[in-house]
């Protein structure tokens, strides 16, 4: 059996009085493809926030690549990795987010080049030969010397894949990378990860709404509802064979 590359272990959220995940089991080997679905506010964004270290858990273990980002002691108290090693998890793992972040005031392969330069301290020729590589790969090799007020949104959230591609992840990390696009535009950035789920031995989690792009990529589906995952298994198993009322209504919505 391979490690896993992440694992929950019993994590609980709360923010106040108000407990958000309750109790989070997870398990996500190093290529395998994780699709998170479940209803607004199940939670699903907060358990990409903690694999980021952005976000604290209220209890439980959050282990990356054999190493503990968060651990609870026996007498409950939360302990987080030290700074060295919490760097070392978080250049392993990539993000693109619904809202690209690109830097206005930089071309679109300065954006690429700015995090492994100036983050990871790699020599510059190298980095440049990477970042034009990961933009052709998104369909952007003509686009290198625009900046991003030149781009549309799809090609936005392209530049954000390849930017976070040149760091190269173990872990890719999508939270609703589509939901802020015109529905013209979804397509060509669902058509970028669809080609990378099936080229990369990367992990990949990501947070969707696009039942059938989950159903055509993901190895694995989770529902999240209510704080708990509530069903989980194969793409197929759990968006066209559950028999779980709640995730039949939620599809519903989506398909
Ligand atoms: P989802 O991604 O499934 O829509 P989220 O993880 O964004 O859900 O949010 C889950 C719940 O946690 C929501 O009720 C949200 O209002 C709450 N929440 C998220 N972040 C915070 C925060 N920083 N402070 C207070 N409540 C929060």
């Amino acid at each position: 059996m391979t490690d896993p590359i992440v694992r929950f272990q019993d994590v609980h959220k709360s923010f106040g009085d108000v407990n958000v995940l309750k109790g989070i089991n997870l398990d996500i080997k190093p290529a395998e493809k994780v699709a998170i679905i479940g209803p607004s506010g199940s939670g699903k964004t907060t358990i990409i926030r903690m694999l980021m270290t952005l976000e604290e858990p209220s209890s439980g273990d959050i282990i990356v690549d054999g190493k503990n980002l968060w651990k609870m002691e026996k007498n409950g108290h939360m302990v987080k990795a030290n700074e060295k090693h919490l760097r070392e998890v978080r250049g392993d793992i990539g993000m693109v987010f619904q809202h690209f972040n690109l830097f206005p005031h930089m071309t679109i392969l300065e954006n690429c080049m700015t995090a492994p330069i100036h983050v990871k301290k790699e020599s510059k020729e190298e980095v440049r030969d990477r970042s034009i590589q990961m933009l052709e790969r998104v369909g952007l090799g003509e686009k290198l010397d625009n900046y991003p007020s030149q781009l549309s949104g799809g090609q936005k959230q392209r530049v954000a894949m390849a930017r976070a591609l040149v760091m190269r992840p173990k872990i890719m990390l999508f939270d609703e990378v589509t939901s802020a696009l015109d529905p013209e535009l979804v397509g060509e950035v669902l058509e970028v990860i669809r080609d990378l789920a099936k080229h990369e031995d990367m992990a990949m989690v990501l947070v969707t709404h696009e039942m059938d792009f989950a159903l055509d990529i993901a190895d694995k589906v989770l529902f999240l509802d209510e704080g708990v995952i509530a069903e989980q298994g194969t793409a197929s198993e759990v968006i066209e064979h559950s028999e779980n009322e709640r995730l039949q209504g939620f599809l519903r919505r989506f398909r």
